[in-house]
């Protein structure tokens, strides 16, 4: 039992259930690197956008409180809002200086910029030595080295660095090195939830699932298809484009995981040491003749239409 149901047991309430309050952004507690992590629809964006307006209502109190929200001329109170260049063509029916999230934005005026590297962001922090809170959205998006630049900045000047991003990538392993740099280097984590997006299902969830849709019907991707295709967010029937949800653990299907590495793998190192022949045959044969492929028959179902593989 909780020790709060403890306490409010013993002065004769009922049971209850306790639940985190939703606190305002603390602009007071500085040298912060917040992760926040969660599927597309888990409201990422949104936190950010939240963080922004709580800036707004901060800078609106008086000169005091400058003193518990400054460290070294970085007013944590002034949020800067960072994107990759590639978001930009995303939204074009926003204004450039939006920060656009699930039916709405905040426009940010001067404090947003997009960058294409770390190198961009060191520029940018030197030129606005007084913004203490920056928000850096898909940071696994960039180089490693930005893991970096952002926690000596945040060591140095107390500053605050949040990161809306995913962190799992479709076959549920950390996105890249730069996930995994930006996890060593965190200070604190804010895990959200979206709804599990199987049409029977109302579980939280908490991975990007990548199918194909071939001839109307589900297809998931499997564990070998490339890491990086770029999805967008409109639906895609042509069975060579692959669609992305978010889905719970029962409703990840991620077909060919064991075949992968108990036979793919060794067939690609043969391939890359000259021998060339067997993977030929293993992926042709994959393509046009699956019985005679070594992807298991146990594994046909799994690893052909979705109505099958369906519990
Ligand atoms: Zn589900």
């Amino acid at each position: 039992m909780q020790p709060e149901t403890q306490l409010l047991k013993n002065l004769g309430f009922p049971d209850l259930r306790f639940h985190a309050a939703f606190n305002h952004f603390d602009f007071r507690r500085g040298g912060r690197r917040i992760l926040v992590i969660g599927p597309m629809g888990s409201g990422k964006t949104e936190y950010s956008a939240r963080v922004w307006r709580d800036s707004l209502v901060a800078l609106r109190k008086s000169g005091g409180v400058a003193a518990l929200t400054s460290t070294a001329g970085a007013d944590r109170r002034q949020v800067f809002f960072i994107r990759s260049l590639l978001d930009r063509a995303r939204f074009p029916q926003y204004p450039p200086d939006a920060l656009p999230y699930r039916n709405g934005f905040e426009r940010c005026g001067r404090n947003i910029a997009d960058i294409r590297d770390s190198f961009e962001l060191e520029a940018i922090l030197a030129r606005r030595p007084e913004v203490g809170t920056w928000i850096i959205d898909e940071a696994s998006f960039y180089e490693e080295r930005l893991a970096y630049v952002v926690a000596n900045d945040s060591q140095a000047r107390g500053t605050v660095f949040i990161f809306p991003t995913l962190i799992l990538n479709f076959r549920r392993e950390l996105f890249n090195a730069t996930s995994r740099l930006l996890l060593d280097t965190a200070t604190d984590l804010f895990p959200l939830t979206a709804f599990c997006e199987h049409p029977d299902c109302l579980e939280d969830s908490l991975y990007t699932y990548r199918y194909y849709l071939v001839d109307g019907e589900e297809c998931p991707a499997l564990y070998f298809d490339p890491l990086i295709i770029v999805g967008g967010d409109q639906t895609k029937t042509d069975p060579r484009e692959p669609n992305y949800c978010t889905r719970c653990d029962a409703h990840h299907y991620l077909p060919g995981k064991e075949y992968t590495f108990l036979i793919l793998k060794p067939l690609g190192e043969k391939a890359a040491g000259g021998d060339l022949a067997p993977l030929r045959r293993e992926l042709a044969c994959l393509s046009g003749d699956k019985e005679r492929s070594d992807w298991p028959a146990t594994w046909t179902a799994a690893g052909s239409r979705i109505s099958s593989a369906t519990p």
